[in-house]
């Protein structure tokens, strides 16, 4: 098995095998069929959402059988379908892809897209966000959702997307905050993946954000507004769309 895994690894592109998992998990869909829940993404209902993590941080409910879209995904859907962000020929660069979104985002006539990642079978466009390829004042909006956790120069890549940002753009950022921490929670010294495992609980992570998230970016030169969806929707809504563990929306503005 781990023969043909590796074979068929070398064998196929990267994109196509990306292309092909989507393809088995909507296959796969059908065994959720029902009408208890809906992807407001796709638009398709279901008897409830798949599970998504690996054993120790698993969560139930979580993951659009169609289009993979996660509780954090919807939120952001349903707050920029609801904004004025799509239109007007907006400029958008959005960070690290959510399937869901960009696709639906490319077919937007109404604006102008890239999608930009580190690993350029994965977006339109290769970036290193703490060196980004595009002048000053170049977008009108930028979306990120759940990377800067895993940047070392969080700051940077920050103070980057503030650069680009046209005089009125909006950042819209998205990262898990730890509740249990006052202030990030951040050991510069842990520069291994098994002491990061240690420190954060997930190897990839650089920090764990806590209460004084939005205060750090204010600190960078944002406004920032928080938008919490439980204060938003009722508690039905949140459940019909699985929105539940979906986080907050930092809604950034230069
Ligand atoms: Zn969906």
């Amino acid at each position: 098995m781990i023969l043909i895994k590796k074979i068929y690894k070398k064998i196929l592109p990267e994109k196509l095998r990306i292309n092909i998992r989507f393809l088995i998990k909507k296959i796969n869909s059908v065994s959720y069929r029902g009408n208890q829940v809906k992807c407001n993404c796709c638009n398709k209902e279901f008897r409830e959402f798949g599970s998504y993590g690996d054993r120790e941080v698993k969560r139930v409910n979580a993951v659009c059988p169609w289009c993979s879209s996660l509780e954090r995904t919807r939120v952001l859907w349903w707050y920029l379908s609801g904004s004025n962000l799509l239109n007007n020929q907006n400029k958008i660069l959005h960070i690290a892809p959510e399937r869901a979104i960009e696709k639906k985002l490319q077919k937007n006539n109404s604006i102008e897209y890239l999608s930009a990642d580190l690993n350029p079978n994965l977006a339109m466009v290769k970036m290193d966000i703490t060196n980004i390829q595009y002048n000053d004042d170049s977008f009108d909006l930028i979306l990120c959702s759940h990377v800067i956790s895993v940047v070392k120069q969080d700051k940077k890549a920050l103070t980057e997307f503030l650069r680009v940002l046209k005089k009125d753009g909006v950042l819209i950022l998205q990262e898990h905050i730890y509740t249990q921490y006052k202030e990030t929670f951040e050991v510069f010294s842990a520069d291994s993946d098994a002491e990061r495992y240690k420190l954060y609980g997930a190897p990839y992570l650089q920090r764990c954000y806590g209460h004084d998230f939005e205060n750090r970016l204010k600190d960078l030169g944002f406004k920032v507004k928080v938008i919490n969806p439980a204060e938003n929707l009722s508690p039905s809504e949140i459940h019909k769309f699985g929105f539940q563990n979906s986080g907050l929306l930092f809604i950034c503005n230069k």
